[in-house]
């Protein structure tokens, strides 16, 4: 089985302690490729050294909209020097994360929307996908994205939408990013929505450290648990687990471009 992680911060400290056995157990899972996505300035250069000197690994450079306070607007013009810089080399796969989190009030709307849409024409510019995150704000996503439709759209993560909202996403050409949250039973409308939603459209990831799956529960979620986040998707989807890995794989080959 052939899997993809689409979204992991391999980077983070939680995996100082064993990262190499971490990414050593998960390929012997079968997960070949794992992307590892930028959240702030100061964690570029640690991220880049980290995917350039390790295999199946490939990076996303972005602002993420829960770090806000932490971005200064010099920040963007050294995101166009990385991308400028690193642009044609094949382990640079995106711009991301980058996106609008309006569960987190706290978080200004206005500026968030600036960020956003700075970041977005970054993607159009250098023709990368753009890795997303959208918490509580799909309309205003699907407006801007309406605005300014990114030739190589990219993925929506951890998405928690609704089926309308879905197809919205996919009539702009983005997948949707499918973890840990949805094999907790509790789920359920999410669950509803991911057992609709077309093959076509569907890539893994974990989000590792975070949104640990229903069956590691508490713990620090980790590439290696993908095969099983898969195993329970496909599931819920009444297809095998091989018909979805290998599905999922094949959309995010298309999304990065890989083959
Ligand atoms: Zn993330």
């Amino acid at each position: 089985m052939r899997l993809i992680d689409t979204h992991t911060h391999l980077d983070f400290s939680d995996f100082d302690a064993d990262r190499a056995e971490v990414l050593a157990r998960s390929s012997a899972l079968g997960v070949q490729r794992m992307v590892v996505l930028g959240v702030y300035q100061a964690n570029w250069q640690r991220l880049w050294q980290l995917v350039e000197a390790t295999d199946g690994l490939h990076a996303a450079f972005g602002l993420h909209p829960v770090y806000l306070d932490e971005h200064q607007p010099q920040h963007l013009a050294e995101l166009r020097d990385w991308l400028g810089r690193l642009a044609g080399h094949r382990k640079l796969c995106a711009v991301g994360e980058f996106g609008l989190d309006y569960y987190l009030e706290a978080l200004d709307r206005q500026r968030q929307q600036t960020l956003f849409e700075a970041q977005l024409g970054l993607a159009v510019d250098f023709e990368l996908p753009a890795l997303l995150h959208v918490r509580r704000a799909h309309a205003a996503t699907i407006a801007t994205l309406k605005r300014f439709r990114p030739p190589r759209a990219g993925i929506v993560h951890a998405f928690a939408g609704s089926y309308e909202e879905a197809r919205e996403y996919i009539k702009l050409g983005f997948r949707l990013g499918l973890g840990g949250a949805a094999t907790w039973p509790q789920a359920n409308r999410l669950r509803k929505v991911v057992a609709q939603l077309p093959l076509e459209s569907i890539v893994l990831e974990t989000d590792a450290p975070d949104m640990a799956p229903a069956m590691h529960p508490n713990q620090r979620n980790s590439p290696e648990y993908l095969a099983d986040i898969c195993a329970e998707l496909a599931a819920l989807r009444g297809v095998t687990a091989e018909e979805l890995a290998a599905a999922s794989s094949r959309n995010a080959d298309e999304v990065f471009g890989w083959n």
